[in-house]
């Protein structure tokens, strides 16, 4: 796998493999194009050299060197990404028409990617850990230890939003201990869109953890400010209550933005995610599909965690074999599941659609899950971390 200029598909007696063009590299591009490369000619770009995954965010914040052995993975560990190429910069804009993708490389050098098949899966701004600017593994290295540094210089800290990031947060900065943690959420309960006893049961969970639960809050926010650093300012209520200063606030309240003003309008919704229909395909453009927190999918836009990257891979295969029939079908349950707060001394708990719940005792979860599931089934294998995390 290497970064080259664009190469002609065709080669004199071979037959062209279909390109296809995954657009952003994280937890769906990169399942999508490692189960593509071997059949098809596969260009991944992505603003980083590496799957920095917007999973597991109180993990990465509490326990860093953990997080990054399954969630900060540069590209070239993939084993199944040899046969890809990567390109590393920022898409500019996409011609749907000329089916070609605009990219302005990390030396600001353009280049043209052209493609049978586009997978646009560029994910979406939420808070200072997802972005979309183009960075390399010394900035992202740099980013992490400076957030890590501010949070063990504060004795107490603020984090407002209760979705599964302001929790996950929250939960694991009160195990680790050395700060007083508080969570602001507005709503009577943390975790909107989970079912109703997952509700119920966080805060409770929260309590035993440490953490002081504040329902009801809503932030002023500065105007523009997307909460995208963490903030040492006193934060005032739009619910009235008296305002809150902590040495460091973090902000979890999922003012998500999409990363697609590089796409025409028409194939946006009105909040600028990307319109699919029920094969993730964007509707109009038959060789176009979108996954991921991009992708207007499902009411939760959850076609990251609900395994969308399976819909595409089958739907762009059976596409390039000639067909348009027997197309797998998108469908994602009512209520949001998943590990909430991640792998912690006890396990793994998983919240599922239905409002029950398991744990996987810490002794499989790690082994198992971490390493056996992660790293060799979804990713399918990867090469040993050291010479290369920091090149
Ligand atoms: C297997 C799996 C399990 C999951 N489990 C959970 C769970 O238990 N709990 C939970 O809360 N969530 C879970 N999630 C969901 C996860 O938190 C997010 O939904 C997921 O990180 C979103 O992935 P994404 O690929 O859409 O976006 P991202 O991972 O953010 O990737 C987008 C990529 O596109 C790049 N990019 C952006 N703009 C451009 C541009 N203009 N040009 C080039 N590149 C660009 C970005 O740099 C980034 O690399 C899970 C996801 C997966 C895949």
């Amino acid at each position: 796998m290497s970064e080259s200029p664009s190469q002609p598909t065709s080669r004199a007696g071979a037959r062209p493999r279909p390109r296809v063009v995954v657009a952003g590299m994280g937890d769906a591009g990169v399942l999508v194009a490692t189960r593509l490369a071997r059949s098809c000619e596969v260009v991944g770009i992505s603003t980083r050299p590496a799957l920095v995954s917007g999973q597991e965010l109180g993990n990465r914040l509490t326990n860093p060197e953990r997080w990054r052995r399954s969630y900060l993975v540069p590209y070239r560990r993939f084993r199944r990404l040899d046969k890809a190429r990567t390109v590393h910069g920022r898409i500019t804009s996409v011609d749907l028409r000329g089916a070609e993708v605009h990219v302005e490389r990390a030396d600001g050098t353009a280049v043209v990617e052209p493609y049978d098949v586009l997978v646009i899966a560029t994910g979406a701004s939420n808070g200072f850990w997802r972005h979309d600017r183009v960075e390399d593994l010394g900035a992202i290295d740099a980013d992490l230890a400076g957030v890590t540094a501010q949070l063990n210089a504060a004795s107490t800290i603020a984090v407002v939003g209760g979705g599964a990031t302001g929790v996950s947060v929250a939960a694991n900065l009160a195990r680790r201990g050395g700060a007083d943690v508080h969570l602001f959420h507005s709503g009577d309960q943390p975790l909107p869109g989970y079912h109703p006893k997952v509700r119920r049961w966080i805060t409770g969970e929260l309590r035993k953890d440490g953490v002081v639960v504040h329902p009801d809050h809503r932030a002023s926010t500065p105007e523009g400010f997307a909460g995208d650093h963490l903030t040492t300012d006193t934060v005032s209520w739009s619910t009235g209550q008296p305002p809150f200063k902590a040495d460091l606030t973090l902000w979890a309240v999922g003012g998500v933005r999409p990363h697609s003003t590089f796409l025409p309008a028409e194939v946006l919704d009105g909040d600028g995610f990307v319109k699919v229909d029920e094969y993730l395909r964007v509707p109009g453009h038959p060789n176009v599909f979108a996954v991921g927190d991009v992708a207007a999918s499902d009411p939760h836009r959850s076609s990251a965690r609900n395994w969308g990257y399976r819909v595409v891979v089958a739907n762009v295969q059976a596409l390039v074999r000639g067909g348009d029939k027997g197309l797998k079908v998108y469908s994602a349950p009512e209520y949001r599941w998943g590990s909430i707060v991640g792998l912690q001394d006890d396990g793994l708990t998983v919240v599922q659609p239905d409002g029950k719940r398991f744990r996987i005792p810490r002794w499989i979860a790690e082994p198992l899950l971490l390493r056996v599931f992660v790293t060799r089934f979804l990713y399918g294998g990867l090469r040993p971390s050291r010479s290369d995390q920091r090149s």
